[in-house]
């Protein structure tokens, strides 16, 4: 059993470290939202909240669910000198490759090593531990942790350097989004020529259109009209802004994902910081 830091115990972060305590590891959680890491520990008695920096002291490995690259590094950055050495952090975050990159430097200069271990499969997914997984890193770092990503999740790639985990599920997300607005789209378009929403996603999920957003998110969160998905659009936004800045800088086109960027960007602003993603539905539809 290990001493684990948990920071970020938001829709995914909190049932991610549910499930570590489960496995009887002993975690020191900490969330700006105070109240969040007090339930927590309440409800866990493996579970401790950390009230100073230096209650991280005796981490071996501190896990990082947080909104993005701007607050990992300020939550890590604050930790240098504080995490022993031979720590490993792991950002499960969906951050920016080149940040960790930049990230993991600092870190190892303290004797810190750093992996990205970003997640995909939803709130749903880390609540039952089958989220996929992605790890960017030193080889010898992803064997010290593997056990304790195999309690979050089923699939384990270890994808390539420190930041290739990042790079990656931008990208996925990314084609996410794509595979989503299409969606949302060609329902509309449906509907606008006389067919049945609920006919327009079944039988694309028997044909090759076929994506994620229209088996897991069309009837259960859309056409619901739940949009609770427990994955903000600001958050895509975010996935699928680093993704085109990534792909731009390395000479791609991106022009399907610029649009996208543009799409996801200006609905977030739209809709309001607490809108779910799937609301995309109702923003592409026109009035
Ligand atoms: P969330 O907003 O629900 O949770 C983020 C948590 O971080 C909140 O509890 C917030 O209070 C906390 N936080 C913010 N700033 C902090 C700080 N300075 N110090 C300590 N805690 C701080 O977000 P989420 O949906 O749980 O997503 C977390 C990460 O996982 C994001 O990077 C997101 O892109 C990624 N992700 C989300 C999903 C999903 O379905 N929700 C799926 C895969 C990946």
């Amino acid at each position: 059993m290990r001493k684990i830091g948990f920071i970020g115990l938001g829709m995914m972060g909190l049932p991610m470290a549910h499930l570590l305590c489960e496995a009887g590891h002993e975690l020191i959680v900490q969330d700006v939202n105070a109240t969040a890491a007090e339930r927590f520990a309440a409800a866990h008695p493996g579970a401790r909240v950390a009230v100073a920096p230096a209650d991280f002291g005796a981490a071996e490995v501190l896990i990082t669910m947080l909104p993005n690259s701007a607050v990992v590094n300020e939550v890590l950055s604050s930790l240098v000198g504080i995490l022993p050495q031979g720590a490993v952090v792991v950002d499960m975050s969906s951050s920016d490759p080149v940040q960790t990159r930049e990230l993991a430097g600092k870190l190892a200069g303290a004797g810190i090593a750093m992996l990205d271990a970003p997640v995909s499969g939803g709130v749903t997914k880390a609540v039952d531990g089958s989220l996929a997984i992605m790890v960017g890193g030193a080889g010898s770092a992803v064997e010290t942790v593997r056990p304790i990503l195999a309690t979050l999740g089923r699939v384990i790639t270890h994808v390539g350097p420190i930041g290739a985990g990042h790079a990656l599920k931008a990208l996925n997300n990314y084609v996410s989004a794509a595979g989503l607005i299409a969606t949302a789209e060609a329902i509309h378009a449906g509907v606008a020529f006389g067919l049945d929403p609920n006919t327009v996603v079944d039988v694309i999920n028997a044909s090759t259109g076929k994506n994620n957003t229209t088996e897991n998110k069309a009837h259960q969160f859309m056409l619901s009209g739940t949009f609770n998905s427990g994955f903000s659009l600001a958050l895509q936004a975010k996935d699928v802004g680093i993704a085109v800045s990534l792909g731009t800088a390395l000479g791609q086109k991106m022009e399907l994902g610029r649009k996208i960027e543009e799409i996801t960007h200006d609905a977030s602003a739209a809709l309001g910081a607490g809108a779910d993603h799937t609301e995309l539905y109702r923003y592409v539809r026109p009035e």
